[in-house]
């Protein structure tokens, strides 16, 4: 494995506070050394990162993989290619495949990337649903699932609407430790009431109150919603939430414009709702930037507005999508916590960290970089992007994962004795 010492960049860890230009050295895929100038021995691979910011190797904790079942959606290849092009190291993925994930002879077939032994390229954690095909009528055996590696539960794409139903599963996750992630849609008011949001992750946010386990709510997209998480937040309860990049960026209006690649669930609201966002993403009620990568085939997006599926994809994308609308609103290490220390934090996950001793999973930004979005030249096998011909700055230049660079300006370059087949 070859040494990597990346010079001159600016070094950004939420996790120590450090934001520093300086030299890091990489050797054995571990981080050994900071300091100015430092001087590279022999053989070492030198990558000049001036003017660059050097991050923590990104977390995504809201992915929809589509392994296994929906390889005409994406595959293998496609979805770790994407991942790494977007500068992620770590993925969680949702349990709303084919089969769901709710079972351990189902989690067994998820775990793709462990099976085929490529965990020096990306890390693919997997959520267990809370209920038996995501029907929100029998509990999963959770116990079971965290036994053979879950990291978290959640009924993502779906939510229960029994509240019998939902207190015993905040139960059983409180009794487990296991994170539980919630995907707020009250299904008696229609999804573009925004009602349906709020008014469902008030009934959730009042259940886990009373039973006293940690909750993370998924998605936000409106005002109401994250005026009461800020509300339980300050009265002590232990909640947190995501939002993503459509949701801080786009409008309803945006919607009308652009059509099916632009329908997700929960649907992009008003400009008052985006406001909104934004402020709570500044004033740290929003922990998490995720994406939400909903990749699905053109044909299913060409279909009439209605029977279109919900979901776009992001994962391409987050980086510079979160730069161009939050840059001189968050600070740029604001911006990197929530796409690393505190979804990790959430997860109970080891902190994605730049200390010595560690190993060396990298992301490198350049925030001067444009590009324009070309949704056909993603490595997702995706085309439903609503950022589709916009002007981005701010790109993810090289993943490292491990110590081995897996992506330089926008190029991969996948360790070829392991070639991520589909
Ligand atoms: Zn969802």
């Amino acid at each position: 494995m070859q040494d990597i010492l990346l010079k001159g960049g600016r070094i950004i860890d939420p996790a120590t506070n450090r934001d520093e230009v300086s030299d890091l050295l990489i050797s054995n895929g571990i981080i050994i050394s900071f300091g100015l100038d430092l001087k590279p021995a022999k053989g070492v691979k030198v990558i000049n990162c001036d003017g660059k910011i050097v991050v923590p190797g990104l977390l995504d904790i809201h992915t929809h993989s589509r392994i296994p079942g929906q390889t005409d959606k994406e595959d293998v290849s496609t979805f770790t290619k994407a991942a790494i092009a977007g500068g992620f190291t770590r993925v969680v993925c949702m349990a709303n495949t084919m089969p769901v994930i709710d079972s351990p002879e189902h989690f067994k077939i998820s775990s793709f990337i462990k099976n085929r032994g490529l965990m020096n390229m990306l890390e693919v954690f997997q959520v267990s649903a809370l209920t038996k095909n995501l029907d929100g009528r029998e509990l999963v055996d959770l116990a079971g699932m965290k036994k053979v590696g879950i990291i978290a539960a959640s009924d993502d794409g779906k939510a229960i609407q029994d509240p019998n139903i939902l207190i015993a599963a905040l139960k059983k996750c409180k009794e487990l430790k296991l994170p539980v992630l919630i995907h707020a849609q009250d299904n008696i008011i229609p999804v573009y009431d925004s009602g349906s949001e709020y008014y469902y992750i008030f009934m959730v946010l009042k259940a886990a109150e009373k039973i006293g386990c940690p909750i993370h709510i998924q998605h936000v997209s409106c005002i109401e919603s994250v005026k009461l998480i800020k509300i339980f937040k300050v009265r002590g309860l232990n909640v947190t939430c995501e939002t993503c990049p459509h949701y801080f960026s786009l409008t309803k209006k945006d919607f009308e414009r652009i059509g099916a690649n632009a329908k997700m669930n929960p649907p992009l609201r008003s400009e008052k709702d985006r406001e909104a966002i934004v402020e709570h993403l500044v004033n740290g009620t929003i922990d998490v930037i995720a994406t939400d990568h909903a990749p699905h085939t053109v044909k299913e997006k060409k279909l009439p507005l209605i029977d279109a599926p919900f979901g776009v994809i992001g994962l391409e994308t987050a980086i510079a999508v979160s730069f161009t609308w939050l840059k001189n609103i968050l600070t740029v290490p604001q911006i990197i916590a929530k796409m690393t220390v505190n979804p990790a934090k959430i997860l109970n996950m080891q902190e994605p960290t730049l200390k010595i001793g560690m190993h060396a999973d990298i992301t490198v930004i350049d925030l001067a970089k444009r590009k324009k979005v070309i949704p056909e030249k993603f490595y997702s096998k995706a085309r439903n992007c609503p950022w589709a011909g916009k002007i981005l700055q701010g790109w993810p230049i090289m993943t490292i994962k491990n110590g081995i660079i897996q992506m330089r300006n926008g190029k991969l370059l996948i360790d070829k004795s392991k070639p991520p087949t589909s």
